[in-house]
């Protein structure tokens, strides 16, 4: 199998490492920046869909000692999290920052730190429970998204949370892939399916909806092979999320993919592969919410074509993200597309480096 094969290549760098010694190695070898405590890493405002609408949605990713994993092959997070833990006092400075910017009527809040708003040693309950009780009493946020890894989504935090907030919340669960052996040893996820699903679990049963990311093309992994993972992981996931987000991987610094795209070992996925993963997932989950914002679309780092047709594929997707019709995507067209089939044909042999850049 190319990916057994590919990662042997990888781990024969030295016979006793894995992937996590890897992973950290990279890491060990960064400088991180200073930020000031009291405000976030980034927010912004955008589009996000509400029972079917759109509606404006206000981000923020609060800045706070990161991921406690911190060992994922394709994440450079951790360059972004505070030297020192941020107080009680920061964290809510950093809230009341994010919250001024967005100056809509109506919005959902989506919250991430770079690792899991559940985790209390990113943000401890006192503060967690204050943040919500703000959103809770802020009669312009409708509903709040916070993302978290699944070992933290326990029966006590997540009521906690619903009585504190007492409005719509959802726990949105960095996935990546239905396939435990894809999340190994592609990506080193650090946790099983299993354990999605028992977190899904739990939040349904405190009426919390679940958001689930998935990763379109980790290393390791073949243009047609990472469209068929994510062609299934879709179909396993939708009984579990109500919303998949599909992110399109791109080349972050400090990372193990950033390694190899230098190496010439990786290329981000096409936006062909995004628009067939979203066509099909679709027809397979129709009842399920199928988004993607193809961050970084159209540069050597993201996910791209043939850089003349990029711009409308990666605009057909966010329309779709918003509007969830496949018609959409019936008339792109350009001549980069039979290049593409034939990658997807073809990659899978070439055991490793991409077929084309
Ligand atoms: S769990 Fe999430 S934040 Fe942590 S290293 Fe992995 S991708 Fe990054
Ligand atoms: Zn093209």
């Amino acid at each position: 199998m190319t990916l057994r094969r590919n990662l042997r290549q990888l781990l024969s760098l030295n016979n006793t490492m894995s992937l996590t010694k890897v992973v950290r190695n990279i890491r060990a070898r960064q400088k991180i920046k200073f930020n000031a405590p009291d405000r976030p890493t980034a927010v912004w405002v955008g589009k996000d869909l509400l029972d079917g609408r759109p509606i404006a949605s206000l981000t923020v990713i609060f800045q706070t000692t990161g991921c406690r994993w911190n060992n994922c092959t394709m994440c450079g997070y951790i360059y972004d999290s505070a030297k020192k833990p941020p107080s009680h006092n920061d964290l809510m400075k950093q809230f009341e920052y994010a919250m001024s910017r967005c100056k809509d009527e109506e919005f959902i809040v989506k919250i991430f730190t770079s690792g899991s708003f559940f985790d209390e040693s990113e943000i401890g309950t006192p503060t967690r429970d204050e943040m919500l009780l703000r959103l809770g009493k802020d009669t312009r946020v409708k509903k709040v998204i916070a993302e978290t890894r699944p070992e933290y989504v326990t029966e006590e935090r997540l009521s906690g949370a619903v009585s504190a907030l007492g409005k719509p919340f959802e726990v949105a669960i960095g996935l990546e892939t239905s396939n435990d052996i894809i999340r190994k040893d592609c990506i080193n996820k650090g946790f099983s399916f299993s354990d999605f699903t028992e977190a899904s679990s739990i939040a349904r049963k405190h009426g919390v909806t679940v958001k689930a990311y998935l990763l379109l093309k980790p290393v390791f992994l073949s243009e047609g092979a990472a469209i068929s993972d994510m062609i299934s992981s879709i179909n396993d996931t939708a009984s579990w999320a109500g919303t998949i987000s599909v992110n399109l991987c791109n080349v972050q610094r400090g990372t193990l993919v950033d390694e190899m795209f230098e190496r010439g070992d990786y290329r981000p996925p096409w936006l062909w592969s995004a628009v067939e993963v979203l066509k099909k997932g679709k027809e397979s989950a129709p009842g399920t919410i199928i988004m993607s914002d193809p961050v970084g679309a159209g540069s050597a780092r993201g996910p791209h074509n043939c850089g003349k047709c990029d711009d409308d594929v990666a605009s057909a997707i966010r329309i779709f993200s918003l509007t969830q019709d496949t018609a959409i995507f019936n008339g792109l067209d350009c001549q980069c597309r039979e290049l593409w089939k034939k990658v997807v044909e073809l990659e899978g042999f070439a055991f490793g480096p991409p077929l084309v850049k």
